[in-house]
């Protein structure tokens, strides 16, 4: 699943802002280039029926893939997405 263009732009300022801009190096092949998906939802396992459990609950997660050897990261993605919230806060008083 894309990720929306705004949701894209968010998540590449938190990891600007992580990273301190130094390029994000795969740790496999060391190629900075990625692909960016999701939110997806990483599937809750049931230990009794040793299956994922379809339609539960789950973690939705930002997946990144290396685009030379598809090496995959995750971001979870609600602690990013609440920054926004903080983000869009006016950030000086403007009743003066
Ligand atoms: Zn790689």
């Amino acid at each position: 699943m894309a990720l929306p263009k705004d949701e894209f732009e968010l998540f590449k300022v938190f990891l600007r802002e992580k990273t301190k801009g130094k390029p994000f190096r795969c740790p496999v092949c060391d190629s900075p280039n990625w692909s960016v998906d999701g939110p997806v939802v990483l599937l809750q396992y049931n230990t009794e029926l040793k299956t994922a459990v379809v339609g539960g609950g789950g973690i939705p997660l930002i997946t990144m893939v290396c685009q030379n050897c598809y090496f995959s990261r995750h971001f979870a993605w609600n602690p990013i997405v609440e920054r926004k919230v903080h983000f869009s806060l006016p950030s000086e008083d403007s009743s003066g």
